[in-house]
């Protein structure tokens, strides 16, 4: 026997009317300060939505987004999903041959640019004959704008359009929730980038599960910065989250300078903010010259927080970095760190370590750790290392039009190719990516203990550590690091500091000292590029 309940689709276009009923007066703000009401983005999105009609932009067809986190850019996220079509946030830091190959596999029918960013898209066009129009975002950049038919300017396509006055959400019927709503590629470490299609159905229930009390937990009074980029799985789903409970927006464009940054952070007095923690790192050092006194939550994810990192920030500021385990596959953010009522009356350093951890899943997500040889799952002791599985109604369940059947279990479950343990409590911690992890003579060393060790030495700002080939163990760690500036600690010095931490077969044969370290194009530490500079060297 059925419910009786109403069969109502969970949209995106729920969210954008929500805002303009109930949050009209909220403000998002930009870098230079400006302030647009939700009234007046929205007025923006219907008037989109009449632009790209007269485009003859298809239902279902993709738009790319290559843009900075903006206003304009935060339109596009509504406007396209909100009249069926689908947003495709492209990273801006990719490589020519990736760029060109996600837009022409998504088929991207219009491409948004910021106009500073079109140098770096605009020599690729001829390659991706499939886009008809590039629509030029304002950016208050000069960057001159080539005389071509097929470009478009943003505003002047909101000043000449109408704006349409119906319902968006009443457009949609209950199958109509599972409408693409978003697509994502992955950064492809190896391999070509494989796009996430997200859902209207996926995004709203990841937006409440993000959402929930205890986890990121955002409410109306919060003033909600996403350093995380738009392009970065639509960063972390905080717009959304941000515009469906009333919070105000902070969109601080292009530039990741710490006084850029921890000024608007400061003059808007932001509570919550999420960054990786490259971001995180680089800002630390500039935490004490700002009032971040309405700070009250920051988020860090996409690759382990290092614990030394977060109780710097709990030290400066008294909020600790809170850890979050996602991928772009799960929308992105399927597990969020921090203490419970259970460690109410542990020491001080037990709450650390708690925090250290991932965490517990969101509601309405499952996680599993598996034997990586059997596939048999393994017990949640804290103590067994297994390959993470996912599962839920915002985990991928395939790719855009790739078959990837090895990204699957047979039940359906996402493997994730990351290794971890859970406890009883349901707490999961990350010990390494399967491709990251150190064989040394038959045995297993994780690169991220070895991490976490090296950084909590007050002189390291950032460390990653990699496999160098060895004839009699296979495989030796070597760790690559970024002092202070000034600092004259040695290899020793730093040897003695994780003696103590770690096994002594542990300890890395070399550790190289850079002025910094590579990054991949969404802010991480970047080890495929110090494996191929090593193999170069
Ligand atoms: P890419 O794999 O190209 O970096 P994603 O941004 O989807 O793209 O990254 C997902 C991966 O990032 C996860 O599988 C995991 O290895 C890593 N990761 C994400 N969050 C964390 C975290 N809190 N701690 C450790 N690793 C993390």
């Amino acid at each position: 026997m059925d419910g009786l309940m109403q069969p109502r689709p969970l949209t995106i276009a729920h969210i954008l009317e929500r805002a303009e009923r109930l949050y009209a007066h909220k403000h998002v703000t930009t870098a230079g300060g400006k302030r647009l009401t939700y009234a007046e983005v929205a007025e923006h999105v219907r008037r989109l939505a009449t632009a790209l009609d007269s485009l003859g932009v298809p239902r279902g067809a993709r738009v790319g987004t290559f843009a900075a986190n903006t206003r304009r850019h935060l339109e596009l996220y509504l406007a396209l999903p909100v009249t069926k079509r689908v947003l495709h946030s492209i990273n801006i830091r990719l490589s020519a041959e990736h760029l060109e190959y996600i837009v022409n596999h998504a088929e991207d029918d219009v491409v948004c640019v910021d106009r500073g960013l079109l140098p770096r898209i605009w020599p690729s066009a001829e390659r991706m004959p499939g886009v008809r129009y590039w629509v030029v975002l304002p950016d208050g950049t000069g960057t001159p704008v080539p005389d071509d038919p097929r470009i478009l300017d943003y505003d002047e396509l909101i000043s000449g359009s109408e704006p349409f006055t119906g319902s968006f959400e009443d457009a949609f019927t209950l199958a109509d929730e599972n409408l693409a709503a978003g697509l994502c590629y992955t950064s492809g470490t190896t391999g070509s980038p494989k796009g996430v299609l997200y859902s209207h159905r996926s995004t709203v229930l990841h937006c409440l599960g993000t959402l929930a009390a205890g986890f990121i937990g955002l409410c109306e009074s919060d003033v909600v910065m996403p350093i995380v980029p738009m392009f970065h799985a639509n960063a972390w789903g905080l717009p959304y989250g941000a515009m469906m409970t009333g919070a105000a927006l902070v969109l601080p464009g292009l530039s990741a300078e710490p006084a850029h940054l921890l000024g608007l952070m400061e003059a808007e007095r932001v509570t919550v903010a999420g960054a990786v923690p490259t971001v995180w790192t680089s800002l630390a050092p500039h935490l004490r010259a700002h009032d971040l006194s309405a700070t009250r939550f920051l988020l860090g994810g996409g690759s382990a927080v290092p614990t030394a990192l977060s109780e710097t920030y709990r030290a400066a500021i008294g909020v600790p970095i809170t850890h979050s385990w996602g991928m772009t596959e799960v929308s992105p953010v399927g597990v969020i760190g921090g203490t419970r009522t259970q460690h109410r009356d542990a020491t001080e350093e037990e709450r650390v370590a708690v925090r250290s951890a991932q965490g517990q899943p969101l509601p309405l997500v499952n996680i599993r750790i598996v034997d990586v040889e059997t596939g048999a799952e393994l017990p949640r002791d804290g103590k067994a290392v297994g390959e993470l599985q996912v599962a839920g109604p915002w985990v991928a369940g395939g790719y855009f039009r790739v078959d990837t059947p090895e990204s699957f279990t047979e039940d359906g479950w996402l493997r994730t190719g990351d290794l971890a343990t859970i406890d009883a409590d349901g707490y999961l911690r990350l010990v390494d990516r399967m491709k990251d992890l150190i064989k040394s003579g038959g045995e297993w060393i994780s690169s991220v203990e070895l991490e976490a060790a090296i950084s909590s030495h007050p002189d390291v700002v950032e460390v990653a550590v990699i496999a160098r080939p060895d004839p009699r163990w296979m495989e030796r760690p070597v760790a690559y690091v970024v002092l202070r500036d000034g600092s004259t600690a040695t290899a020793g010095e730093l040897r003695a500091h994780i003696e103590p931490m770690v096994a002594k077969w542990w300890l890395p044969d070399d550790f190289v000292f850079m002025a910094k370290l590579p990054k991949t194009g969404t802010g991480k530490l970047s080890k495929a590029s110090l494996r191929d500079a090593q193999r170069i060297a």
